[in-house]
């Protein structure tokens, strides 16, 4: 599942191809993804500029100057192939069609952008960019980790309440926009706390410097998705999916980087977490 880091990679390799540009026409060829597509979709992009290609939380949004903004969400298997551009050293040619390209975007200058998904857990859908925060998928959302709305006295305050691990708490989306379960693993390892421990019983001091190091492990992360993009090795125009190096996720038995004690898995809230038992206190 992308996190913030790979979206905001995925929006950032695709701004060449369609910032300022104009929708010359759409293909959509199913009626739904994850679900329905919005009524009349391939009209209202066809002839549409994109003015400004943003992301909020795990969504890419493109303002068109139509008034309204396509929203864009990878879900858990979507991909996007972006073509007839130069990215990084690679010129990259439109590929052969695909069963399951279901939307394709012909820009203006030859691009061509490719929503592909297999297993259709993605979504798209337009909304009158006024009336954005609004929309039923970014309502309930927190503050964008980045922004000014997050900060050492909002994250205080806001898991002073929490009787639930750390682990948890983190991951709504509701206290936070973004974070999903590998980064959370590795900012509490960063932070030397055991993810197990409730919010609410942790010091104020040790919450707070949670907030530079959650920007810094995203920080990493979009920047190793940025070399990525310049050094695009595969040069099939796929965006987004890069090889990281986790201090702990994904590194069960592995040695702790810090200490050499074997990194622990267990289950919360049915998400592994990861973490050094001797570090993480
Ligand atoms: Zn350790």
């Amino acid at each position: 599942m992308p996190e913030l880091p790979e979206v905001e990679t995925v929006r950032r390799g695709l701004v060449q191809a369609m910032e300022g540009r104009r929708i010359e026409r759409a293909e959509v060829n199913r009626p739904d993804l994850r679900w329905p597509l919005p009524e009349g979709l391939a009209e209202r992009l066809g002839g549409a500029r994109v003015t400004l290609l943003r992301r909020r939380s795990k969504y890419i949004l493109a303002d068109l100057d139509t008034g309204e903004s396509l929203l864009i969400h990878l879900g858990m298997s979507g991909r996007m192939l972006v073509s007839g551009v130069t990215l990084g050293r690679f010129h990259l040619d439109h590929p052969v069609p695909q069963k399951h390209d279901h939307v394709v975007l012909h820009m203006e200058g030859g691009a061509r952008v490719t929503f592909n998904d297999a297993r259709r857990f993605g979504a798209m859908d337009l909304v009158r960019t006024d009336r954005e925060a609004a929309h039923w998928l970014l309502a309930g959302l927190g503050p964008e980790p980045f922004g000014n709305a997050f900060n050492e006295g909002y994250l205080v305050a806001a898991l002073k309440a929490r009787k639930s691990p750390i682990k948890t708490a983190l991951l709504d989306q509701h206290l936070l926009a973004g974070l999903g379960n590998i980064y959370v693993c590795e900012v509490l390892f960063r932070a030397g706390i055991d993810p197990r421990r409730a919010a609410s019983r942790i010091a104020a001091a040790r919450i707070a410097a949670l907030v530079p190091i959650i920007r810094e492990v995203l920080s990493e992360a979009i920047e190793a998705g940025g070399s990525s993009l310049r050094d695009h090795r595969q040069a099939d125009g796929e965006l987004g999916y890069f090889q990281h190096a986790f201090r702990v996720y994904d590194r069960e038995d592995a040695p702790c980087p810090a200490c050499g004690t074997p990194i622990r898995r267990i289950a919360q809230g049915g998400r592994s977490s990861y973490f050094c038992p001797q570090c993480q206190r």
